[in-house]
């Protein structure tokens, strides 16, 4: 469990009250079950880059699903991008990698609920500022 960084403040458009088609464009997938589970996103309105990763699904196909979302620094993403890219057949240096993003990452108090079947973004709460936000990955909370 982790508390949200109160200086880590997501952008305005992800902050949403009805159903509204992705607000961002998925950047890079990161882990997924018939869709993503855990991605680099970034904002359609002002390329805020995010790090989602989903905390529970539900539904006939578990196409809804819930994300913690935390603010990435353009350069983080990059740098990440320009490792992913050039390969690395090292899995213990892939995972310092991946390891070195989630430590850059700054866990904001909004989450967000979408719905992969219709690429959309349900809704949007931001979470108070003592709320716990489950912090261990999916797969070792849900299966
Ligand atoms: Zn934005």
């Amino acid at each position: 469990m982790a508390k949200p960084d109160p200086a880590s403040v997501a952008c305005e458009h992800l902050v949403t009250d009805n159903p509204v088609p992705f607000p961002f464009d998925v950047e890079m997938v990161l882990d997924g079950v018939s869709g993503f589970t855990d991605a680099i996103v970034r904002c359609k309105s002002c390329g805020q880059a995010y790090l989602i990763e989903m905390l529970d699904w539900w539904g006939a196909r578990f196409q809804r699903r819930t994300f913690r979302t935390s603010l990435l620094a353009n350069d983080v993403v990059a740098q990440y991008a320009h490792n992913r890219q050039r390969g690395s057949c090292d899995v213990k240096r892939a995972s310092a990698e991946w390891h070195a993003v989630q430590t850059q990452a700054k866990l904001t108090p909004l989450r967000i609920t979408l719905d992969l079947d219709t690429s959309q973004q349900i809704e949007s709460r931001v979470l108070p500022s003592d709320a716990d936000i489950p912090m261990g990955h999916w797969r070792e909370r849900l299966t």
